[in-house]
Parts: structure tokens; C-alpha cells; sequence
């Protein structure tokens, strides 16, 4: 067990700085992850919202996907929020017809699931664990439309249209959510994610 493990932010693309200072407070280690030697350094990964076909692209340009696709079928742990979560699912709907995920993740994720009136919103949702809501940002995010044996479901949407949707998962060491607790001051989500790197690096 290390105390202070280091977390690699994937910074193509992204609300990377929200990310990298969440887990600076949390009293992780960060590297910004931007080329194939930095991929080695790391325990875990984040993976921030953002575009999640754009960072698809700059993955494969900047030779990032096949070593972080490696690391992840070995094991590593990962984070994923909203294009996060989009890039660690293993199936999509509604992609881009060439786009590709890292994977990870045994689910089926819908990409701007919740349409054109509710496209960003927030609300407190229950979320396994935690014994008071959590704050979320939903900025033209995904849902998860379908989940494996092992995948656990951590947060379904409340109330309104969506209502019932699951919007966080866990599958071993691999999380997603599809709302931005980087961006609402929630910080319990990572801190959850920071233990679970440190029991595994
Ligand atoms: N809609 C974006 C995508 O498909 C995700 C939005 C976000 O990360 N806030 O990548």
C-alpha cells in the first residue's frame, strides 16, 4: 500500500484542471498524461468529461489508446466522468461510426442520452455508499443503458424524464459516472477512487 499514490490525468482534452485539483487536495500524486511514458508512471487514471470523440482522436494521435487500453485489461484502476464514462464503456450507442473506446468497463453507454430540453441540469442523487446525496452536474451526458453481472450500480437518476436511468457504476476497480462531481465541489466520488488505487498500487 502506498500512501500517496500517483494518478495519471488523461489531458488531451478536457475539464482536466478540475480533476487534477480535487485529487491535489485529496493528497494524491498527479501526472498529466499526454505520451506513452507517462502511461507507465501511473496506479490509476482519470479519465475527465469533456468530448469524448475529440479525445477519442488526440487518444490515437498522440499513440495513448494501445498502452492504456493494456493497462486497463491488466487491472489498473480507473475514473471516468461523463465522456470519461464514455471512453471506459466497453459498447456504445449513438457514437460516431469510427469512434473507439479504451473499454473497462462491461456496459453499454448511450452518448447525450438525456436530449436537447434537459441536456444539462443538476440534482442530488442517492449514490451507494454515501450517506447523503450527492450533488451532480449533468452536462449533455451519457447514461448507461445496459450493465454486466459484475458491474455494480452506484446512481440512478431521481426525478424527472429520466428518472431510473443509472448514471454511476463499479466494476472492480473501475469507475464512471456520467455527471461531474469535479465541477459541483463534490469530492467524496474521488476520494473513494483515491483508496482504491492506494490499496492496489
Ligand atoms: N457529450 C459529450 C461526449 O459525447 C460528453 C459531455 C461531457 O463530458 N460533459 O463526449
Amino acid at each position: 500500500m502506498s500512501a500517496t499514490p500517483t494518478i495519471g490525468v488523461l489531458a488531451v482534452q478536457g475539464d482536466v484542471r478540475e480533476h487534477v485539483s480535487v485529487l491535489t487536495d485529496l493528497g494524491a500524486r498527479v501526472v498529466l498524461v499526454r505520451r506513452p511514458q507517462e502511461v507507465e508512471r501511473i496506479s490509476g487514471l482519470v479519465v475527465p468529461g469533456g468530448e469524448s470523440t475529440v479525445m477519442d482522436k488526440l487518444l490515437r494521435a498522440f499513440e495513448l489508446e494501445a498502452p492504456l487500453r493494456q493497462r486497463l485489461a491488466d487491472g489498473m484502476p480507473a475514473y471516468g466522468s461523463c465522456a470519461g464514462m464514455i471512453l471506459l464503456a466497453d459498447r456504445l450507442v449513438d457514437a460516431r461510426p469510427d469512434q473507439h473506446t479504451l473499454g473497462g468497463l462491461d456496459i453499454t453507454v448511450r452518448r447525450n442520452a438525456f436530449g436537447r430540453q434537459v441536456d444539462s441540469f443538476e440534482q442530488d442523487l442517492d449514490f451507494a455508499g454515501l450517506d447523503t446525496p450527492v450533488h451532480a452536474v449533468f452536462i449533455r451526458a451519457p447514461w448507461v443503458e445496459e450493465v454486466g453481472a459484475d458491474v455494480e450500480v452506484l446512481a440512478r437518476v431521481g426525478a424527472g424524464p429520466a428518472a431510473g436511468r443509472i448514471v454511476a457504476v463499479r466494476q472492480g476497480p473501475v469507475m464512471a459516472t456520467s455527471f461531474h462531481p469535479e465541477v459541483g465541489g463534490e469530492r467524496r466520488i474521488h476520494a473513494d477512487f483515491v483508496s482504491i488505487v492506494s490499496s492496489r498500487a
